[in-house]
């Protein structure tokens, strides 16, 4: 049986959604629909959340003047709000300061010192507080972090639980080199392996004095997890972990993150379960960067920063979710530009899709022909386009590349517009068999079509379908105006 298990990358709730999230949250949730289509919503788990303990939620929250729980309480909502605002169809929503997941950080450090592969050691050192590690002289720029340039470094000195994953790497390495195709893009791989090669041990706890907000380490009352344990187990706790049933989750597990999560959640967590000998990740899907509409990163200083809610209020969520699947290649950097957003819309959905349900419907209607249910194609010729024209999505999706499929949807789109007009259905030679065969195999080619679309736009499509299913002519997707 097929099952399967999605996850995105906790965010850490410092901070409001961003486009970034949107991207991954949009892809993800995509993902999820299709295969809730092809296999069955009861094969498809699909888990989104918010990692919630830290220290610089505590700075933050300091800065604007909240307590730490407030604080987090009120990200929370946001991330709440978003998933509701752009369809987010999640099946989890894994809060890690929930005390249900305390068990599940907890058994899983349990398990990895039973496995020897524990320790406590004294480390002192640079550290930085955005990347949470330890900095080596070598890997500084001018003195500072070079992905946090911004932050002071911070000297730290104390006693802390180890997680001795450098005794890992040949055993990551091996199983990695195995599995050519668990990473998408492929164009990453080098840097996971290097970073592999390099795999050291990391600091997994912190002294209570330093960090009061955390999962508690089991046996030791003076420490307090941090970071990695507790945020990383979400993924098998979303499965049911310490529950033995927690594999059947994982045999497909397909996780979602961007490329600054790459190294250090990814070497990382596939050490934590090769500790404790739990199956990997199936797929690691990294998407891109979105850039401002100008191709700088965005950032408050440059004015150019692309708000999600923003766009969505002022575009409307089909509009947003659309160019985020099918204007921005899944793993590429891409610009974020809004006037190329209401270019796709009004192409994609109001000239070809709408336009092409407007028309069927009206002569349907006209000529008061019976449309049928949607499942039948009786013209050959359609048939095999038709099936052509799906092998080409189905290929992309098996590459996960969501970009290429939803090209392939809107191909097939321009297709059915094509072999409509061509099939001239208000031609007064045809007979009142002929025209109905064509409006019954067009209705059919639009039914399927919808479904195709579903994932991509489940708002707009609920719609369309409504107007589908009625068969009553409607216009279902209105140009919107924008740059
Ligand atoms: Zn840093």
């Amino acid at each position: 049986m097929s099952r399967f298990f999605l996850t995105t990358t906790l965010p850490y709730v410092n901070a409001q959604p961003h486009m970034g999230h949107a991207l991954e949250f949009i892809q993800a949730d995509f993902l999820a629909r299709w295969l809730k289509f092809r296999y069955g919503a009861d094969n498809v788990r699909f888990n989104v959340g918010t990692d919630e303990h830290g220290q610089k939620i505590r700075q933050k929250a300091h800065e604007a003047w909240l307590s730490v729980s407030d604080f987090v309480s009120q990200n929370v909502a946001t991330f709440v709000d978003f998933c509701s605002s752009f369809g987010i169809g999640y099946d989890s929503f894994y809060r890690t300061s929930l005390l249900s997941h305390y068990p599940v950080a907890q058994t899983l450090r349990n398990e990895v010192k039973k496995n020897w592969l524990l320790g406590k050691k004294t480390y002192g050192g640079n550290y930085c507080l955005w990347c949470e590690l330890f900095k080596k002289d070598k890997d500084l720029v001018n003195g500072e972090c070079p992905d946090h340039p911004w932050q002071k470094l911070v000297q730290m000195e104390e006693e802390n639980y180890f997680f001795l994953m450098s005794h890992l790497r040949d055993r990551l390495l091996a199983w990695f080199d195995a599995h050519p195709d668990f990473l998408y893009p492929k164009s990453k791989r080098e840097e996971l392996r290097n970073y592999l090669l390099d795999l050291e041990d990391l600091s997994i706890s912190r002294r209570r004095e330093t960090l009061n907000r955390g999962v508690p380490v089991p046996d030791d009352d003076d420490h307090v997890m941090y970071v990695w344990f507790d945020a990383l187990s979400n993924y098998i706790g979303a499965c049911g972990y310490p529950d033995p049933s927690f594999v059947d989750w994982r045999s497909q597990s397909i996780q979602f993150c961007g490329p600054d999560n790459l190294r250090f959640q990814w070497g990382i967590w596939q050490a934590m379960l090769e500790a404790i000998g739990a199956p990997h990740t199936y797929k690691l899907l990294v998407h891109g960067t979105v850039f401002g509409p100008d191709g700088n990163k965005m950032s408050k200083t440059l004015g150019n920063v692309i708000s999600p809610f923003e766009m969505k209020n002022r575009y409307g969520v089909d509009a947003v979710r659309l160019y985020v699947l099918a204007g921005i290649p899944t793993y590429g950097n891409a610009s974020f530009v809004p006037a190329d957003m209401v270019a796709l819309h009004n192409a994609w959905l109001c000239d070809t899709l709408g336009n092409l349900i407007n028309r069927v419907l009206v002569l349907g209607k006209k000529y008061g022909t019976d449309l049928g249910d949607g499942t039948a194609l009786t013209n050959q010729e359609w048939a095999r386009a038709w099936a052509d024209g799906e092998k080409v999505i189905e290929d992309a999706m098996g590459e996960y590349d969501l970009y290429r499929a939803c090209h392939g949807i809107h191909t097939l789109w321009l297709w059915a517009n094509k072999v409509f007009d061509n099939s001239k259905p208000r031609d007064r030679i045809l007979s009142k068999e002929e025209r109905t065969a064509i409006l019954r195999d067009s209705y059919t080619v639009i039914v399927r079509l919808c479904q195709l679309y579903e994932p991509v736009i489940p708002a707009g499509m609920a719609r369309c379908f409504g107007i589908v299913r009625g068969k009553e002519p409607q216009i279902p997707f209105v140009k919107i105006e924008g740059k």
